[in-house]
């Protein structure tokens, strides 16, 4: 299983980068998880609109889901010029279902997913867990034919479903939307000491901290997290490739 960071910002891109985006390859399948804001434009450094078999929404905060209605009319032009022969399968928390509004159902099919509930897109088996945001988001876990797992906490603050969920992963990406000293300021996200505290109890192989704020030394949010985590941090970038 193969990761690629398309984007890693929280709230809206840096010039030239995206906000949550991640490819994960497996087994010929190419999955994205989010696709906020510059994501469809970078996406495509990656892999080709053509190959791109689903997506899967934490949630349907503009900074993971902003791009979605462009890719609908880049799958529909894709199928009507012959360029692509299958439409794409989204997953959606169930929860938010209504605030879609797909106008091609025949290139998009919408599938809701709820917490708890497991499903498999190609040889990837994937788990979801409620997390605690101002809205309804899922985290979720991904799991290879050889047990392989990525663990992808979309938005979330301090909560033990996160922890359980990420049980000893190989691979744990864990917003980072706060330093420290910003502790309370705001619910439904983790501070970087938060993050390493997750990680730590959860037992997993390696951390990756994401969407950043868009101030400060984020090289602190390692040294913040590592505080609690003995294992190996690493702060996402765009065209970040993992092997998990
Ligand atoms: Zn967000
Ligand atoms: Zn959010």
């Amino acid at each position: 299983m193969n990761l690629t960071v398309i984007g890693c910002w929280g709230a809206y891109p840096e010039k030239n980068e995206a906000t949550s985006g991640y490819l994960v390859e497996c087994e010929g399948s190419h999955i994205l998880l989010d696709c906020g804001s510059g994501v469809l434009s970078r996406l495509q450094n990656h892999c080709a609109l053509e190959q791109l078999d689903a997506v899967v929404l934490t949630h349907m905060h503009a900074d993971h889901m902003a791009d979605v209605y462009s890719l609908e009319f880049a799958i529909l032009i894709l199928m009507q010029i012959g360029r692509r022969s299958k439409p794409l399968y989204l997953y959606v928390n169930e929860k938010e279902l209504d605030s879609l509004a797909f106008e091609y159902p025949d290139y998009v099919r919408v599938h809701p997913v709820r917490a708890g509930e497991e499903l498999t897109i190609g040889h990837v088996r994937l788990q979801f867990s409620e997390t605690v945001h101002e809205i309804p988001c899922l985290a979720v876990k991904l799991t290879s034919r050889e047990g392989r797992t990525l663990v992808y906490s979309g938005d979330t603050g301090y909560c033990q479903a996160m922890i359980d969920l990420a049980r000893s992963a190989d691979v744990l990406m864990i917003e980072s939307s706060f330093y420290d000293f910003q502790a309370g300021r705001m619910k439904g996200h983790l501070t970087a000491g938060e993050a390493g505290k997750i990680a730590a109890l959860a037992g997993v192989g390696q951390t990756i901290l994401t969407h950043f704020p868009h101030y400060g030394d984020l090289n602190q949010l390692v040294l913040e997290a590592s505080r609690h985590y003995a294992g190996q941090i690493r702060l996402a970038y765009g065209g970040m490739q993992i092997h998990i």
